[in-house]
């Protein structure tokens, strides 16, 4: 249920509507927007008598939702969420750039291909330390040290760093990693989107590969329930009966998710497509449809990367597919290089 009160409201009146609410049972969630205020009604909201609030002086009008995510939901909290990562502000209209190798495999290869990127115009440094790998028999990442890589590759540049985590046990690793990447196969670990809910630092989570845009929003709400709010939302591709790509880019998902919810939505067309020459035209596509910003991957030598090479980009593609996409966004979010 949410609460949408009157301009100003009287203080005193207020905090009793609030009192009185959290002696039912319900937590409140309070979004003070530029010109509204709205009280989120969380909880069993079956014994809040609709009519009774509705008639309270400080009240404008009140609305039962049927949404299950409360702390996502756009209609709690109309106003787009701007998530500061290590100064890179992400949302609300805004485009940022993340791009870097899908795994991290020696210091000179991050080095390079992070100054190589952050010159083309990335806005954050990504690169996997823990590779989810479909073979156990294939690379699996650099684990710990690939992490100190990426951290003296930030030094280097001073870009931001986004990684994914694989498991819970590994969070104090993550300690200095500017946004915690959870992926694809991990978007339903709920005991991990539990423990990353608890932590204040902000998170990338990607939609599942055969996941619907509410079982993403309810994943978001697992980390949001916990008292982070900071998720970045990940448009990935989704499997279909399509082959020749890697995945099917949902593109739909980009402005049905911005009216679901505030959170920012970026798109990964590495992932979705899984075939290089289709990486610039997807992420155009994206930029056009409203997305936050795009994550993408890049290599210095795709023909010899040890992980996704197929849908890397060299660098100088990356400086390419940057000038395209900002030839499609409006003038004051272009990427400055
Ligand atoms: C990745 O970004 O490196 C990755 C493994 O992506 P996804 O989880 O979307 O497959
Ligand atoms: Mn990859």
């Amino acid at each position: 249920m949410i609460v949408v009160l009157k301009d100003n409201p009287n203080q005193k009146k207020l905090d009793n509507l609030i009192q009185w609410l959290k002696s039912l049972n319900i937590d409140i969630h309070v979004s003070e927007g530029r010109n509204t205020t709205i009280l989120g009604l969380i909880g069993d909201t079956s014994v809040v008598d609709i009519d009774l609030i509705s008639a309270l002086d400080i009240v404008e009008s009140v609305k039962r939702i049927t949404e299950p995510y409360k702390n996502a939901n756009r209609k709690f909290h109309p106003d787009d969420t701007v998530l500061d990562i290590s100064g890179v502000k992400i949302g609300g209209g805004s485009f940022h750039f993340i791009a870097g190798p899908c795994s991290v495999e020696s210091m000179k290869q991050v080095c390079s291909i992070a100054e190589s990127v952050k010159s083309a115009g990335a806005h954050m440094l990504r690169g996997g330390a823990f590779k989810p790998r479909t073979s156990p028999y294939a690379f699996q990442g650099m684990r710990e040290k690939g992490i100190e890589i990426l951290l003296e590759a930030k030094k280097l540049t001073g870009l931001p760093i986004v990684s994914e985590i694989m498991d819970f046990s590994q969070i104090s690793l993550f300690e200095e990693v500017d946004m915690i990447q959870v992926g694809a196969r991990n978007m339903q670990n709920f005991e991990l989107l539990k423990e990353l809910g608890k932590i204040n630092k902000p998170i990338l989570l990607k939609r599942g590969l055969s996941s619907t845009l509410q079982e993403l929003l309810m994943s978001a709400e697992y980390i949001m329930a916990g008292g982070n709010e900071q998720v970045v939302l990940c448009e990935r591709g989704i499997r279909t009966f399509e082959t020749i790509t890697r995945n099917t880019l949902d593109l739909s998902a980009v402005p049905l998710l911005k009216s679901m919810t505030h959170l920012p939505v970026i798109v990964d067309p590495s992932h979705a497509t899984g075939l290089s020459h289709l990486v610039k035209p997807m992420a155009m596509a994206a930029a056009a449809a409203g997305a936050d910003g795009l994550m993408i991957e890049v290599h210095n030598d795709p023909a010899n990367a040890l992980c996704d090479g197929q849908q890397s980009l060299t660098p100088e593609a990356f400086a390419d597919l940057v000038n395209s996409v900002n030839h499609i966004l409006p003038h004051a979010y272009r990427s400055n290089r």
